[in-house]
Order: C-alpha cells, then structure tokens, then sequence
C-alpha cells in the first residue's frame, strides 16, 4: 500500500504528546478527582473503567507538546518512508471516506477527530490511560489514543505478523467508533458489555466491520496509489483474527470464555471485517440486527 508521493498530507489531524504523561498539568494541582469516568472503546480489551488508572479527569489544559509533524510529514512520500507520517497518512485517508459517506448520506456532516500519539501514559477526556490499554477511542473529547509501541505488541504479544496494513486496520477500527459516536450508536452498550451476544461484541464488529469499508472505499480517496492487494488485505485480517477475544482469552488463560467476550472471536472479526471489505457500504455492517 503506497501513498500518493505528491498528494499532500495534513498532519493536523494527528498530534504528539510528550512522554511520560502522568505527571501532566492539572492533575496534581487541580486535585479534584472527577467521578465520572467514561467508557472507552478500545481495540483489544474491554476497557471499563478500573482499567482505567485513578485520578484522571479532563486533560491538562497546557499547550500540547510540540510536535513537528507538520514539518516531517508533508507528502505521501514522507507516509511512506516514516511511521508516524504513515500514521497521519491513514489518519487522512480514513476521515476523507467518512467525510464523503456522512455527505452522500446528507443527514449530518462529518466532524473530524484527531490521533493523539502518546508514550507510556496519557490524560484523556475519559481519564488517564496506560499503553497497556492498547489502541483506543475515547468518546468523551472525540480523540483517538495510540502508542506506536503497539504495533511490536501486535507481533509480539498477540502473534499478528504485523505490517503496515495491520497498522491500517487498528487506526480504522479506532475511527470506526468515531462514526459510531457521531451517529449516536456508542450509547446503545449501556450495560450490555459483555458476552459473546453482547452490544459490546456488536459495537466491535460493527468497527471492524467500518474498517474493511474503508478499506475498500481507501483509493477513492486519492491518498494511495492503487488499489489495495490480496496481501495487504491479509495483513488486516490477521490482525483481527489475532485480537479476537478467543484468541486472546486462550493465550492468556489457556481456556476460552465466551461470557467475557466484548470484542468478539477471532472468526467474527474476520467475518466482519470482510463483509465491510466486500460491499464497501456502512449499511451494511448492521451488526445490531445481524446473525453476527
Ligand atoms: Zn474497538
């Protein structure tokens, strides 16, 4: 999967902060612990809260740390050569689908979310959050979380061979649940978090499902070159069969536990991920009403 060498990038859409994280701003200043710790929606683990490291809130309200983004990732030849100018690349890609869908579908128009690339802790609108927790999508300030550390984890925790379109795979399951909020569809999980017939699993694979749409719609939208290959589309679906929560749960435990599932087997992310790939049509990853 090339980039367009001289199509142009907007490295706005992805932002750096510095590492560290916990001892951001306002937290020990502000003191005041905010109660309400908003469900995150995660690519891995069902994170509920406690997952969550304790006394997060709102985030600092300091200057984000400075990021050179733009200056290093202008072009698609620079998404090709750099892993975080991949990163915006796809960033870019994914959000000019979903811009294009919202308008053909003429309901609401599309509000973009930004990446935030972060190192070891981050504070989010949904509190403060680990690299352990793994890729995630925080409802609450509309962001999308990620470590780059987790790509090795993809390989090396999950045993996904890993590639560039893997990593193409996380960010669009992530932004898929963007969509879902926009449409109002997060808040259908409420308490139904877990358990392979779950609203949770449903909410998952609907992502999954999105990812593979975007996948099939990604040329369309002038970032790439061409058309993406039986190969790349392999990397995607070893992605998702290797985060299924079957998968995880007999790595893990040695034992499969389908009533505390809230991501979906490994068989259902391939199958979802697919169907988006193969209609390219939100429509149709109607997970809610499906024989998922
Ligand atoms: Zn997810």
């Amino acid at each position: 999967m090339d980039f367009r060498d001289d199509v142009d990038l907007d490295a706005s859409q992805v932002e750096e902060r510095g590492g560290g994280g916990f001892s951001g701003g306002g937290l020990a200043i502000g003191g005041g612990v905010v109660g309400v710790i908003t469900l995150v929606v995660a690519l891995v683990l069902g994170v509920r809260p406690e997952s969550l490291l304790p006394g997060g809130g709102s985030p600092p309200q300091g200057a984000p740390a400075t990021s050179n983004l733009a200056d290093q990732c202008k072009k698609g030849s620079d998404a090709d050569q750099s892993e975080k100018c991949r990163v915006v690349g796809v960033v870019n890609s994914v959000q000019r689908y979903w811009r294009d869908a919202f308008t053909q579908r003429g309901k609401q128009s599309y509000r973009s979310s930004r990446t935030v690339l972060f190192t070891t802790g981050v504070s989010t609108g949904c509190g403060q959050a680990s690299s352990a927790v793994g890729p995630f999508y925080c409802p609450a300030d509309s962001r999308v979380y990620l470590d780059l550390g987790f790509f090795e984890d993809l390989e090396r925790r999950f045993g996904a061979k890993g590639g560039p379109f893997a990593q193409a795979y996380v960010i669009a399951h992530e932004y898929g649940h963007h969509v879902q909020n926009l449409l109002g569809t997060t808040r259908r999980v409420g308490d139904n978090s877990q358990g392979a017939d779950s609203a949770s699993v449903r909410l998952e694979l609907q992502a999954d499902c999105y990812a593979g749409v975007w996948a099939k719609n990604a040329v369309d939208t002038g970032f790439y070159e061409g058309p993406f290959t039986s190969s790349d589309i392999r990397e995607a679906l070893d992605a998702a069969a290797a985060v299924g929560d079957d998968r995880i749960q007999e790595r893990a435990q040695g034992r499969v536990n389908p009533e505390g599932w809230t991501h979906g087997s490994s068989r259902q992310r391939v199958k979802w991920f697919t169907t988006g790939y193969e209609t390219g049509a939100p429509a149709k990853c109607d997970t809610f009403s499906a024989n998922i």
